[in-house]
C-alpha cells in the first residue's frame, strides 16, 4: 500500500520552522510555512549548536555546510567576574564528539539559518512571506492570513516563537576579531578558541567566536530594565559599559570597542498542559510551547529535535486517519524532555 502525502502547513519561518519543514518533507510530505516577515534572515549574532542538534543536522546531511561556516571551540572556561581568573576549564573539542559523536559548534544565526532555508527549498518546501497569521480554525483546519485568503493542509503546526516575561534581559554584541587584537588583553580571547563564561551577581557574559574566528560573540546577561510590552530595543553602550564596569578588565577593553548594540528580553514559558489541539489537526513546536531562557544554549536545538520527532513520526504514517494519534505521540515524546531543558535552564538563572 502506497504512503498517503499529507499537506502540512508551518506557522513560521524561524530556525525551529525550518528544521521541522526539513524533517516532515523529508518524510515525503509536502510542506508550505506562512511566515509574517517579508524577506528570510536572523538577528546578526551567533548561536551555539550542541551536539543533540549536530547529530541531526548530520542524519539531514548539512552537517558538512554547517561546519565550514562554524568555529569549534576548544574549551569551556569558567571565570570569576571580577579578574576573570579560571574557574574551571572543560575540553570541549574531543570530548563532545568523544562522549556524544556529534560537535559542538558556534555559528553565525544568519548563515544557520541560510543552510536550513536552502535545505527547505531543496525539499521542495514552498514558503510564504508577507503573510501574517490572524488565527486559526483548528477543526477545518486552516489558517486565517491578514489580508489573503484563508490556507487549508491537513494539519498546522505553529512555530510562532513565544513572547512571555522574565526577569532578565541580553545584550547581545558581535565585534570584528581583528579590532579585539589591536589590544593586549582581550587578544588572547580570540587566540584560543573557547566558550568564555564569566559569572557574576545577577549577571553573566558568554562569548565565543564565530566566522571561522573573524567576529567575536558577547552575550550579557543581567537583570531586566525594559519597558513593558517592549521585547527588543537598540540599547544605551554606556549603560552597558557601567553595568559591567567592575568586572574583568579584559571584559571591560572587549566592551569599549563595542559599536552598537540591542537589549533583548529572556523569554521562558511555563509548562502547558497540552500542546496540541483535540481536533488531532494542529500542534505547537519549538519556542511556542517551550521558550527557554538560553543559559543551556538548548532553545533551538530543542526546536530541531521537535521537528526530526515529529518528521520521523509522519515517516510512519500509513494513513491520514492516523494523524491525529502522530501528533499526540509526538507530545508525549517531546513534552517531559522540553520541560526538563527549561526548568534547568531556569534554575541557572544569574
Ligand atoms: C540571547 C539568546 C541566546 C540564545 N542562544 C541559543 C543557543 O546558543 N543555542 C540554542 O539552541 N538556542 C539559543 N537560543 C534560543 C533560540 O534562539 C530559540 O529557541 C529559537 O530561535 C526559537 O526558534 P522558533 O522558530 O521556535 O521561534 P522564533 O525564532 O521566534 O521564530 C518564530 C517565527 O514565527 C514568525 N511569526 C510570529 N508570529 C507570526 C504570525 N502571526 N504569522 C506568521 N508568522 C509569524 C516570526 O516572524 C518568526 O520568524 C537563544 C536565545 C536568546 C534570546
Amino acid at each position: 500500500m502506497s504512503k498517503p502525502q499529507c499537506h502540512v502547513a508551518i506557522i513560521g519561518a524561524g530556525l525551529g520552522g525550518l528544521a521541522a519543514a526539513i524533517g516532515i518533507a523529508r518524510a515525503g510530505h509536502k510542506v508550505t510555512i506562512i511566515e509574517q516577515a517579508t524577506a528570510l534572515g536572523e538577528v546578526g549574532v551567533g548561536i551555539q549548536i550542541p551536539p543533540n542538534s549536530s547529530r541531526i543536522l548530520r542524519r539531514y546531511g548539512l552537517l558538512n555546510k554547517i561546519e565550514a561556516v562554524s568555529a569549534r571551540p576548544k574549551d569551556f572556561i569558567l571565570r570569576s567576574y571580577k579578574d576573570g581568573a579560571m574557574l574551571s576549564r572543560q575540553n570541549m573539542l574531543p570530548y563532545a564528539v568523544n562522549t556524544y559523536g556529534n560537535p559542538y559548534l558556534h555559528i553565525h544565526r544568519a548563515d544557520y539559518h541560510k543552510i536550513l532555508a536552502q535545505e527547505a527549498h531543496r525539499l521542495g518546501v514552498s514558503i510564504q512571506l508577507g503573510s501574517t497569521v490572524t488565527a486559526i480554525n483548528f477543526e477545518t483546519p486552516a489558517v486565517h492570513i491578514k489580508g489573503k485568503l484563508d490556507f487549508r493542509a491537513d494539519i498546522v503546526v505553529g512555530v510562532d516563537g513565544l513572547k512571555s516575561l522574565t526577569g532578565d534581559l541580553a545584550y547581545r554584541i558581535v565585534v570584528k576579531a581583528e579590532d579585539m587584537v589591536t589590544h593586549e588583553n582581550p587578544r588572547e580571547l580570540v587566540n584560543n578558541p573557547a566558550i568564555n563564561y564569566w559569572m557574576g551577581l545577577n549577571a553573566h557574559a558568554v562569548c565565543y567566536l564565530l566566522k571561522g574566528g573573524g567576529l567575536y560573540n558577547i552575550v550579557l546577561a543581567c537583570p531586566d530594565n525594559l519597558p513593558e510590552l517592549v521585547n527588543t530595543q537598540a540599547a544605551d553602550i554606556q549603560e552597558m559599559r557601567d553595568f559591567f564596569a567592575k568586572w574583568d578588565p579584559r571584559l571591560k577593553t572587549l566592551l569599549s570597542i563595542v559599536q552598537e548594540t540591542s537589549k533583548w528580553r529572556l523569554q521562558n514559558s511555563e509548562e502547558m498542559k497540552k500542546w496540541s489541539h483535540p481536533s488531532g489537526k494542529f500542534a505547537l513546536l519549538g519556542d511556542a510551547c517551550h521558550a527557554t531562557l538560553p543559559y543551556l544554549a538548548q532553545g533551538a536545538a530543542m526546536a530541531v529535535e521537535d521537528g526530526a520527532v515529529l518528521g520521523t513520526l509522519m515517516e510512519k504514517l500509513g494513513d491520514k486517519a492516523q494523524l491525529k494519534d502522530v501528533l499526540v505521540i509526538y507530545e508525549k515524546l517531546r513534552k517531559e524532555r522540553t520541560t526538563h531543558v527549561v526548568k534547568s535552564s531556569r534554575s541557572r538563572t544569574s
